[in-house]
């Protein structure tokens, strides 16, 4: 019979806790294993979703071509390089060309779940949103801020909890007009 690689974590689970000295048939430890794959499942999810899915669908709306943000978005993600979980929140936008079809407002936060959901590094993440939202909306630039604490940093090694992590990612006129980028930031922080 072949082990699968869900049998060969859960395994190597058991055998590390018997390893600390603990007792993995004990009540108190004998679903850990499990559980813990269960919970690695969910928080690498993000690689079964892809950001087109929740882009494709867009709806004609007569603007101008103003920027279109939500801030305040809650994420949990896992870094690529401990397995810890980092969290915080994010502010995702973009600048659709004039007339465009826009997407609706629920689909910035999907598209940064759909890459958190994932192994990543904070950097990554940031880039990954707006490089999605170029890619599959008529945007004349977009932007994504991430603010988080790791759990890296918090509770190993430096131990240094409560410090905050700020990425961002500009592309188009925000990236190449620092006027607009002024303009972006000016925004949101006159409605956050
Ligand atoms: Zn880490």
């Amino acid at each position: 019979m072949t082990t699968t690689p869900e049998q060969t974590y859960t395994d190597g689970l058991r055998a590390w806790l018997t390893a600390r000295g603990l007792d993995p048939t004990s009540p108190a430890l004998v679903d850990t294993p499990r559980r813990a794959l269960a919970a690695l499942a969910e928080f690498t999810s993000g690689y079964d979703d892809d950001p087109a899915v929740h882009l494709a669908r867009t709806f004609p709306v007569a603007h101008s071509g103003q920027p279109i943000i939500v801030t305040g978005v809650p994420f949990t993600s896992v870094c690529e390089h401990h397995l810890l979980l980092f969290h915080g929140t994010a502010t995702i936008g973009y600048q659709p060309t004039p007339g465009a079809s826009v997407a609706g407002l629920s689909k910035l936060p999907r598209v940064l779940d759909v890459y958190a959901r994932r192994l990543q590094t904070q950097e990554q993440l940031t880039q990954q949103v707006t490089d999605a939202l170029d890619k599959h909306l008529a945007t004349l630039g977009s932007v994504c801020l991430i603010r988080s604490e790791h759990g890296c940093l918090a509770h190993r090694g430096a131990r240094k909890p409560g410090a905050v992590m700020v990425t961002a990612s500009y592309t188009g006129l925000f990236l190449e007009n620092p006027q607009a980028r002024a303009d972006l930031h000016t925004l949101i922080s006159s409605t956050s």
